[in-house]
C-alpha cells in the first residue's frame, strides 16, 4: 500500500537559516507518528509544508497529493491543528459548526458536539469569546469530528489545561484512530504523548537524526540504576550517558546485554525523552 506520506529531500531556507535539510520520511496508514525536537529544531516548518502553508524545496506527496500544488485538495482528506485559529470571531460556535460542515462533507455535527460536550465551551457563545485554550479545543473538536485519514497537530495541547490534555491523549485521538488512518503530532512535552505513540521521529537542526519504532526504541534502549560499587563495571559498557541521582548512579545504555546489567542494579525501558538527551545531546 503507498505511504500516507512520502517526503523526498525536502528543505526550507529562511535567509542564511536553514530550517529543514534534506529530511527524507515515509509514514505509512496505521501509525501515531511523535515528531520530537527542542525549539527551533524545524518541526513547524516541516508540518507547514506538508499542509502547504509554506513554499519549499524537494517532494511532498501526502495522500498522493504535493501540498504547495494543491492545498484545498489535501484539505479534504487531512485535519491540520496549528497553532493559528481560522475560524471568524464574530461566529457563534452554532455557526462554526455549519460552517465546517458546508466546506467539508465529511464533518459529523453530532460527534463534534458530543466533544464540545466534554468542555466548558457553550454553542451559542461567539468565537472571539473564547480563550485561546478553548479556541484550541473548539479546533480540535471540529478537525477530530471530521472523517480525515490524516491528522497533523502541531501542539496540540499548546494553552489546555492538564484534564482537557489527558482527555486528548487518552481517549480521544483512540477514538479517532484507526489502521487506515496515521496521525502526525509535533510536541516538546512528549512525554505526555508517548504511550500513544506508535513511532518516533528525533529532529534537530532541521535534520532527521532518528526514526525508530516505539518498539525497536524499547528494545534498543535500557536504563539501569547502580550503587556506587557498580559505577565502573557499567562504565566498561560505553553507556551513552550517566547522571547521579539520590545516591545512585543512572546510566543509559544502547544494546547492552539486560541480564549482565540486572546482575548489577535496577533495569528499566528509559523515556523518550531520557533516550532524546542521551542521543542527541540536548533537552528534548
Ligand atoms: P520548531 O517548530 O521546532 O520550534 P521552527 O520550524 O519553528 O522550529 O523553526 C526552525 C528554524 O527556522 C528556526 O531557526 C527558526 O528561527 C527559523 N524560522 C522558522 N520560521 C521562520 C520565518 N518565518 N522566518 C525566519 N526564520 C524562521
Amino acid at each position: 500500500m503507498e505511504p500516507l506520506i512520502n517526503i523526498q529531500h525536502l528543505s526550507k531556507s529562511y535567509g542564511s537559516t536553514k530550517a529543514l535539510d534534506d529530511v527524507n520520511l515515509t509514514i505509512p496508514a496505521g501509525r501515531i507518528v511523535g515528531l520530537v525536537g527542542p525549539n527551533g529544531s524545524g518541526k513547524t516548518t516541516m508540518l507547514r509544508a506538508m499542509t502547504g502553508l509554506i513554499s519549499y524545496e524537494g517532494n511532498i506527496s501526502i495522500l498522493g497529493v504535493e501540498p504547495k500544488d494543491n492545498r484545498a485538495e489535501l484539505m479534504r482528506s487531512t485535519g491540520v491543528i496549528h497553532d493559528i485559529s481560522v475560524l471568524p470571531p464574530w461566529m457563534t460556535i452554532r455557526q462554526a459548526l455549519t460552517f465546517q460542515s458546508g466546506i467539508h462533507s465529511g464533518f459529523n455535527r453530532e460527534r463534534c458536539i458530543k466533544l464540545l460536550q466534554k468542555t466548558s465551551i457553550q454553542l451559542d457563545s461567539k468565537v472571539k469569546q473564547l480563550s485561546k485554550g478553548m479556541k484550541t479545543q473548539l479546533h480540535l473538536a471540529m478537525v477530530l469530528a471530521t472523517d480525515t485519514r490524516l491528522l497533523i497537530l502541531d501542539e496540540p495541547t499548546h494553552g489546555l489545561d492538564i484534564l482537557f490534555r489527558k482527555e486528548l491523549y487518552s481517549n480521544v485521538l483512540e477514538d479517532y484512530f484507526d489502521s487506515e488512518k496515521s496521525i502526525v503530532i509535533s510536541t516538546h512535552q512528549v512525554e505526555e504523548v508517548e504511550h500513544i505513540l506508535s513511532d518516533v521521529i528525533f529532529i534537530k537542526s532541521g535534520q532527521i537524526f532518528m526514526y525508530e519504532s516505539m518498539e525497536n526504541l524499547r528494545q534498543r534502549f535500557c536504563q539501569v540504576s547502580v550503587p556506587e560499587e557498580a559505577v565502573e563495571r557499567i562504565r566498561s559498557f560505553k553507556p551513552l550517558l550517566e547522571t547521579a541521582i539520590f545516591g545512585k548512579t543512572v546510566f543509559l545504555l544502547e544494546d547492552a546485554d539486560r541480564g549482565e546489567l540486572a546482575k548489577l542494579g535496577d533495569v528499566r525501558t528509559p523515556s523518550v525523552v531520557d533516550i532524546f538527551i542521551a542521543v542527541m545531546g540536548g533537552a528534548a
